[in-house]
């Protein structure tokens, strides 16, 4: 028997108490450090779509390596777009025209996918940020990927509003406004006619 015990027994007993105190500290912290292990990508999630800051980028996350990129411009005339698109399309894409409310064939899809340009085949919106705006014009709160997408100032009808073009393309979307939900609080106000949907 160690000396200290026979000397002190009530120190022992002292001793035993705090090193089971000591364990069950050490076990509480286990669990705090496992739960904490096992909930970090939510809590990252949440992160990243809680301040509107983090959606830079691809925020949510379709692999867009398949596709040209941004920057790889697609140039035709006139008469060349008129022959590739149909009347309702080029009339938006390139006179800068607004489908009817409502009429678009892509306002009520609600699948998982890509929604891509109609004239040039560029990934513009995810379907995972798609949203019921009530506008009766697909409605997104962010675009698929930085880049994917231009915003030029439109003062046309007298007010200054934000278009929305294609980078690749520079067809006319539609427009981009600071009206919508979390996690950007823009809704980007969008023709259907000039989308492809893209199932995933
Ligand atoms: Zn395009």
């Amino acid at each position: 028997m160690a000396k200290w015990m026979s000397d002190h027994p009530r120190s022992y007993k002292y001793k035993n108490f705090l090193e089971r105190r000591s364990h069950s500290s050490n076990m509480r912290l286990f669990r705090l450090f496992v739960l904490v292990l096992i909930l970090s990508p939510y809590v990252t999630a949440c992160a990243q779509y809680s301040t509107g800051q983090s959606v830079e980028g691809n925020p949510t996350h379709f692999d867009l390596s398949s596709y040209p990129a941004a920057s790889d411009r697609v140039m035709k005339s006139v008469a060349e777009w008129k022959s590739v698109l149909s009347g309702a399309a080029f009339d938006v894409l390139r006179q800068q025209g607004t489908e009817p409310a409502f009429s678009g064939a892509l306002l009520k899809e609600h699948g998982t996918g890509i929604f891509v340009c109609a004239a040039c085949g560029n990934p513009l919106f995810s379907s995972l940020a798609k949203f019921e705006s009530g506008t009766g014009w697909p409605s997104f709160w962010a675009p698929i990927q930085t880049g994917r997408v231009i915003e030029k100032t439109d003062n046309s009808f007298g007010e200054a509003r934000t278009e929305i073009q294609c980078s690749r393309c520079q067809g006319h979307l539609g427009h981009v406004f600071d009206d919508g939900p979390k996690p950007t609080g823009l809704r980007y106000c969008i023709n259907s006619v000039v989308l492809r949907f893209e199932k995933r």
